[in-house]
Order: structure tokens, then sequence, then C-alpha cells
């Protein structure tokens, strides 16, 4: 059976709001919980997060915006933007959230344990090299995959986002690079307003952005036909070193922010489909790590089912095949032409 690591650590919940705000430390209370559950309760490796360094910081972040974000310490409250709030240890909490995520990438990379879970906030794939937006301050996966490919030697880092909304930070951050393949499936036209299937990556990295932008709706059926006929096919020519997930539960068919359908059931398929591409291309190295999901027993519940999926305690024998088959065919046939009008170029397997 795979070994499964988790980040978990209190002090995440250091970043609070002035009032309501849908990205509170309740989401991480109610994972947290999830963890002691009886049947939950020892069954993964415990890591200990540590905070990034200014070096880490700056492998994706411009200097004067990090010390922007440095300059709330201390504050009571200030907004960096419309939805993104900084408090007193806001900076603190969001330099523990990237450098949790790098000693996953490190405890998986030494092949301490198979995979690894990334509990943190604040989230972190909309953050952008100069700001802040949509709820992220640092961004968490894109830290972690340049620091996987400067600092540990993989030579090429897979980043799957199944958030429901564009990761336009992460997008930014590799654009140009063709040692980051980054695949998006995301709700649109929606909040940040970017991923469309044209946007693709430019010079060197043309190819290396895979947007997959969908209109609400589609639930575990269209996902799972999704990932296996667009980014499986990709992923396996592309052959990543590590692979990263920007696992947002905001496409739960519950949650208030997003209009898809995706059950427990839906997100464990996903997560073995992911496994199996890992599987085959990098010794199974997965690191999962929070954005989005609003949701409190949504998030509680499908983010149980993704830990039963990488410790092998369910669908160790393989995806859910009946999953798929009911999917739109409409939806499936329309997206699957766009991506191939934007991707043939680059990839031969699609
Ligand atoms: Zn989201």
């Amino acid at each position: 059976m795979p070994q499964t690591g988790i980040v978990r650590d209190n002090r995440y919940m250091d970043h609070v709001a002035d009032g309501y705000h849908p990205e509170s430390q309740e989401r991480l209370e109610t994972l947290y919980g999830m963890v002691e559950e009886p049947g939950m309760q020892g069954k993964y490796v415990e890591i200990q997060p540590r905070m990034a360094t200014q070096e880490e910081l700056e492998s994706i972040h411009v200097p004067a915006y990090i010390k922007l974000v440095a300059s709330t310490a201390g504050r009571r409250m200030t907004m960096l933007d419309p939805d993104t709030y900084a408090c007193s240890k806001s900076y603190e909490t969001a330099k523990l959230a990237a450098g949790g995520t790098l000693a996953a990438v490190d405890k998986v990379i030494q092949g301490e344990i198979d995979n690894a879970f990334a509990f943190i906030r604040p989230p972190g794939h909309h953050a952008e090299a100069n700001r802040a937006m949509g709820f992220c301050l640092f961004n968490n996966v894109a830290i972690a995959a340049s620091y996987a490919l400067k600092d540990r030697n993989v030579r090429k880092a897979l980043i799957v986002d199944w958030d429901l909304h564009h990761g336009n930070g992460t997008q930014h951050s590799f654009y140009e690079r063709a040692d980051v393949l980054y695949f998006s499936t995301h709700q649109y036209p929606y909040y940040p307003g970017t991923g469309f299937f044209s946007e693709t990556g430019s010079g060197p990295g043309k190819g290396f952005t895979v947007n997959v932008p969908l209109v609400a709706g589609p639930g575990d059926e269209e996902y799972a036909r999704i990932f296996e006929e667009i980014l499986e096919p990709i992923a396996l020519e592309f052959k990543p070193g590590i692979i990263f997930v920007s696992a947002g539960f905001d496409i739960y068919f519950r949650d208030p922010l997003g209009g898809m359908k995706v059950t427990p059931r839906g997100f464990a398929n996903l997560a073995r489909i992911i496994l199996d591409i890992a599987e085959k291309t990098c010794k199974g190295k997965v690191v999962f790590v929070l954005e989005g999901g609003y949701h409190l027993e949504g998030l509680r519940d499908s983010a149980r089912e993704v830990l039963k999926t990488m410790s092998g305690e369910i669908l160790a024998g393989g995806r859910d095949e009946e999953m798929g088959k009911g999917a739109d065919p409409g939806l499936i046939d329309s997206v699957r032409k766009k991506v191939k009008e934007a991707q043939r170029p680059f990839w031969k397997n699609l």
C-alpha cells in the first residue's frame, strides 16, 4: 500500500478575516477533524511544515510584492485586493503555506512517502508575481514546482488544476517554459476571466499550457472523460518527474461559489486517474495542495475520498470504469474538438 503524507498545522488558522469570508479557518478545522475520524486516524504520515525562505518566494514573486505582503504583518487588517485580506499574521501564515508544500515535496522526492496532501491556507493559484488575487497571497503550487526543478533536480513538473477557478497566477508563472506543463479545467466565463482554449503558452512554452474552459454543469462523468481523453494522453507524452494537483473542492455539487456537479466519488476517480499517470511516469510522485472549496461537508467528504484513493484504501484496483459512460456526448465532443484545434500542433498523442 502506498504511504501517504499530510501537512497540517494549527498555525494555518491564524489567517482570519474580519467578519464572514468563504475562505475561512473553518475549512481547515473541518479537514483536520476528518483526519482524526476513527477510520482515518493514524493512517497518514505527518509532515512538519516550515517557512518558505525569501529566495523561495522570489522564485515566483517580485521582491516589491513580497515586501508589500510583509508590511501587513502586525497590522490588524489590510485589503490586498477586493477579495483578498491580510490580518496581522497572514504574512507568516502564507510563508508557512508555501513552506508546508515544499516540505511535502521533499518527503515525496526523497521517497520517504509515495504521495502527499498539503492541507494549507491561504490558497495560492490566483497569486501573480506582483499581486494578491482571489483569496491568494503566495502561489504555493508554483513555488513548489519551481523548487522541485531548481533545488531538487526534477526535470519536468505537471500541474493539474481542477479548482473551479482558472489558476491565472500559476499559468502566468510558467507561460514561457517548456519544463512545467499547466493543465486546468475551470468554469468559464467566470472569475478570474483567463483560461480560454487559445491560451497555450508562448515562446518555448507553446503547448505547455492546456486550458479546458467549461460552462457550468459538468459533473463526475464529464470530468472523468476530460481527464482520460485530454489530460492523460498529453501527460503521458510529457512524462513529468513529479505531479502537483491544485486541489480545489469548489467543483463539488453543492459548493456555494460554483456551478459544477462533482461528488466525493468523482473526486476519488479523478485522483485515481492522476495517480495512474504518476505511476506510469514518475513512480507515483504526486503532491496534492488545497486550493478552494467552500462547502464544509463537501470539502470534508471529498478530501476524505481523495486521501483514501491516494493510500490505496479505495480504487486500488483501478479507476471507476462506469464513470464517464453517462457523460453528455455533445459537451465532450465540443471540448475535445476545441482542445485539439489549440493543442494538436504540440501533442501527437492527442
Ligand atoms: Zn476556486
